[in-house]
């Protein structure tokens, strides 16, 4: 009878811890006593490519923010290729020069630039904002600054979701906008952008770039810096699978952009797709955790996609953790796509305890970094970089060796 009862009690207080989590960006650590143990992580930076260094040498120059183009209205559901939108190409025909790549370009620091930027002039990405806009202006024109064609990047865009999301947006003080929300008309749109490869079949690489009303420099700057620096540097190394990389809207009001995307795909897109690559929150602690799995019956399941990339972080040797049971509890941008039974690889810098299962922002204060991060005043760059020198630039490096090993797979 006693075991019955722990036994009942155990299901009842996991019940509730999973009911919490749901609505969690990422889950909550319990407040508790734990050793913090800082991973030994390696900086590697131009060493790591020797092969044919073709990567082409620009003169730099900060970027510039234009307002959003004019006329901007519900489009048709999308397809990721030649989308006719009012994102008209001739709006976009006086782009900014690219952020300088050379050789010698350590892994991490294009990434880390184009956080800062968003940081210091693209705060508070609401869903659905203008802010939001701005922010996925500049990214087209960031894409359009390094060389893609036009044909090859695509606004998919969005209206807020009358299956709850609509209240959600309405009722969160957090997200209520600077002007009122238009139902139905009001846009988000997904940025994506296709780098074709030897094969069709098709890696998805995923970040969303709204945030709460803060900086928003780890959630999800950081994801987004690092896509940013990938298709930069993918244009000129040869790769089998075509990229899609795809800067997801409005994911702080229940991942609407990614749920937008994947319900959207025709049934010869989604067979195309390999597997998605996720990046949120890449700096929020010292662990660099990654979880490459797929939707085996909710739980963490291996084939030969994630024992690939098992292979790659365990060869890299850069401290990354295989966590595949984190992609199940945490919520971001991969979920849409894991509960379709995709194969995935979710991205993560976060602090961790000595909980079995349980992997959490740090909130233990002092010995480690200001109190709560995420969701906070405290996401923001400068906070982050003075709190805890170095932590930026070795994550974003490390991350970003690892994604492009990711993406140069070269077979089924
Ligand atoms: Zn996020």
């Amino acid at each position: 009878m006693k075991k019955v009862i722990s036994i009942t009690l155990i299901l009842a207080i996991l019940l509730m811890i999973v009911a919490y989590v749901a609505n969690q960006d990422v889950v909550e650590t319990p407040l508790e006593e734990v050793e913090v143990h800082e991973t030994e992580v390696l900086v590697q930076g131009q060493d790591h490519k020797d092969d044919e260094n073709n990567i082409s040498v620009e003169e730099s120059s900060d970027l510039i923010v234009r307002a959003a183009p004019q006329g901007v209205h519900t489009t048709l559901p999308a397809l990721w290729l030649n989308l006719e939108t009012p994102w008209d190409e001739e709006n976009f025909a006086d782009v900014a020069v690219p952020l300088y790549l050379s050789d010698d370009t350590p892994y991490g620091a294009l990434a880390i630039q184009h956080i800062q930027y968003m940081n210091d002039n693209l705060y508070g990405r609401k869903p659905f904002s203008y802010r939001e806009k701005e922010a996925a202006t500049w990214l087209v024109e960031t894409l359009l600054a390094m060389g893609h064609p036009w044909e090859n990047i695509c606004v998919q865009e969005f209206p807020v979701d009358h299956q709850g999301r609509w209240n959600t947006l309405m009722n969160s003080s957090g997200f209520r906008s600077d002007f009122a929300f238009r139902y139905t008309t009001q846009l988000s749109q997904n940025i994506v952008l296709t780098i074709p490869g030897q094969s069709e079949r098709k890696i998805i690489v995923g970040a969303h770039y709204d945030s709460y009303p803060t900086p928003g420099a780890s959630d999800n700057a950081s994801g987004v810096g690092l896509l940013l620096e990938s298709a930069q540097r993918m244009q000129y190394v040869d790769h089998y699978y075509t990229i899609v990389y795809v800067f997801f809207g409005a994911e702080e009001v229940g991942l609407q952009g990614s749920l937008y995307f994947a319900d959207n795909l025709t049934e010869e897109q989604s067979d195309q797709i390999v597997m998605m690559i996720n990046a949120d929150v890449l700096f929020e602690g010292p662990y660099l955790f990654y979880s490459a799995t797929y939707n085996d019956n909710y739980q963490a399941g291996s084939n030969a996609l994630t024992r690939q990339v098992d292979d790659i972080a365990d060869s890299l040797d850069l401290g990354l953790i295989p966590y595949p049971e984190v992609a199940f509890v945490v919520s971001t941008d991969h979920q849409p796509f894991l509960m379709r039974g995709y194969t995935i690889v979710n991205l993560m810098g976060l602090y961790r305890v000595n909980y079995p299962h349980v992997v959490g922002i740090f909130r233990m204060g002092e010995d480690v970094f200001l109190g709560r991060v995420l969701h906070s005043q405290n996401d923001c760059f400068h906070i982050i970089e003075e709190r805890w020198p170095g932590k930026i630039e070795t994550n974003m490096n490390v991350f970003s060796i690892f994604l492009e090993e990711m993406l140069l797979m070269d077979s089924d």
